[in-house]
């Protein structure tokens, strides 16, 4: 009998032992996830992620300035500077359309697509304009959808102060790179390669820098992180 009890109790005292760590767990976990969700939703961990996209590249080369400056190397290399300031923003990953000078074919529609599957949060073409009367100049920004218009306000204001180039305005054009991407997206014009003066320009590299700089500034002003 003194046994059987013994034996009763030690039964039941497992159990009871055994729902209270059953409990216990179940509220450490749970609470975790309410933690993790939270944490999830907290805009100070949310990570930008832009896409640069240096017009043009490979066997399209683009405009050809007056001086023979390539339109795809300009690009390329406005692209590569903006990408190494974004770069050292915490809260910001930057992609880029191509490193290199490669041919991207726009039958594809391989640029919307690439940053439309990153899941982009912003999306910037770079390029430079042509025109057959070098007379001509400027700075220009286009958009397609609604929601992209005051992202390319910002960046146009901000190019127009670093070049000091005449201001074209911002316009609205259903070129492919801003019409099927997915996120605000702008495409810039930096300015004419077939203006002498500005051409000059767009190949100096300090003025390069100073516009990288600018494009890097409208960012960080419309994702509200300057
Ligand atoms: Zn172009």
């Amino acid at each position: 009998m003194i046994r059987s009890t013994k034996h009763k109790m030690n039964f039941f005292g497992s159990l009871f032992l055994l729902i209270i760590i059953s409990v216990l767990w179940y509220a450490i976990l749970h609470g975790n996830l309410i933690q993790g969700k939270e944490q999830e939703h907290s805009s100070d961990d949310k990570v930008y992620t832009v896409v640069i996209d240096p017009g043009h590249g490979g066997k399209d080369v683009g405009a050809t300035g007056v001086n023979g400056l390539y339109e795809k190397d300009f690009t390329l290399s406005l692209s590569r500077k903006i990408k190494d300031i974004l770069g050292k923003e915490k809260k910001i990953k930057v992609y880029m359309t191509r490193d290199e000078d490669t041919f991207l074919s726009s039958e594809d529609k391989y640029r919307p697509k690439y940053a439309n599957e990153l899941k982009a949060d912003l999306f910037i073409s770079i390029h430079g304009n042509t025109y057959e009367d070098p007379e001509v100049s400027g700075t220009e920004a286009y958009y397609y959808h609604a929601g992209s218009k005051s992202f390319a306000e910002i960046l146009h204001e901000k190019v127009v102060t670093a070049t000091g180039f005449h201001d074209r305005g911002v316009k609205k054009n259903d070129f492919f790179v801003v019409k099927y991407t997915d996120m605000p997206s702008v495409l810039l014009e930096i300015g004419y390669l077939t203006n002498p003066e500005e051409e000059q320009r767009m190949i100096d590299d300090k003025s390069q820098d100073s516009t990288a700089q600018a494009i890097c500034d409208g960012v960080n002003e419309y994702l509200g992180l300057d």
